[in-house]
């Protein structure tokens, strides 16, 4: 897979004069949490509203997402707010459904961009597609496996591609929830100077205290885009609570967040 600049259409057609803002629940938990988080961030930096309906734990027993239902909830937010919709697929039957279900956005997640077998069956499902499709970093640090996955999307003929930095697993306890291992990022943005690269500070840190330094860190390196986990109530989120902002905090947070132009 060459880099083309066919790979970039996507993000400028959102005519930003900032980085794209993802935003949005870790987890759809009800149909009026969904609701009032969407209408909270419209009207701001927030292009895109997220919201994982599929939530792959890595171990069972946990809350293991509301499943389709939630896809009915994002399609009412969408008529509401105007935002556009995303949402975590890891298999071909995810795919038909939020494509049924007019989500604009489809990512693929970090434990699932591990399998070949995985992003393969999603890219033969998703073949020709002109919907925007990003892929999360593998959980273990190689570049090779996530670049794989990256052409096999590529392969199936999908062009607007974007991927997303959230950090990798370490055995080892480290400041960070998934230690960024900035480099290998950059090494991502040099092989493909004209793919979109989204940050996910929410998923790198795992505080809410260091969202604010990490999108810092990532709009200083250029990155195009930040992904960051929004709940009107944090604390009592079914899932990843300690990560989660609310609506206010993100909004406060971009006032203060520098832009560094390509040309400073
Ligand atoms: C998520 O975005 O909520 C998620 C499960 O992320 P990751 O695949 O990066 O762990
Ligand atoms: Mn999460």
């Amino acid at each position: 897979m060459e880099n083309n600049k066919e790979l970039r259409t996507w993000l400028d057609d959102f005519k930003l004069e900032h980085p794209l803002v993802i935003a949005g629940p870790c987890s759809a938990e009800t149909e009026d949490q969904v609701l009032q988080i969407a209408n909270e961030l419209k009207d701001s930096d927030v292009s895109i509203f997220r919201a994982g309906i599929w939530k792959p734990r890595t171990r069972p027993g946990g809350f293991e997402g509301v499943g389709a239902i939630g896809l009915k909830w994002m399609q009412k937010a969408k008529a509401e707010t105007g935002l556009l919709m995303a949402t975590e697929v890891a298999n071909a039957n995810h795919v038909k459904l939020a494509i049924e279900h007019d989500i604009d956005v489809l990512w693929i997640g970090a434990r699932t961009a591990v399998n070949p077998f995985a992003i393969q069956e999603i890219a033969d499902a998703l073949e020709g597609t002109d919907k925007i499709i990003l892929l999360k970093n593998p959980i273990n640090p190689d570049l090779s496996l996530w670049i794989g996955g990256l052409e096999r999307l590529y392969n199936a003929n999908i062009k607007k591609l974007g991927v997303i930095h959230r950090g990798f697993s370490t055995y080892d306890k480290t400041k960070y929830r998934n230690n960024p291992e900035w480099q290998i990022a950059i090494d991502m943005q040099n092989r493909f100077p004209d793919l979109p690269l989204i940050c996910d500070p929410s998923h790198i840190t795992g505080r809410r205290d260091m969202i604010h330094e990490v999108s810092q860190q990532a709009l200083d390196m250029n990155y195009d885009g930040l992904i960051i986990e929004t709940h009107i109530d944090p604390d009592n989120a079914w899932s990843d609570a300690a990560q989660q902002v609310t609506p206010d905090d993100l909004k406060k947070m971009f006032v203060d967040l520098k832009v560094r132009k390509v040309s400073d």
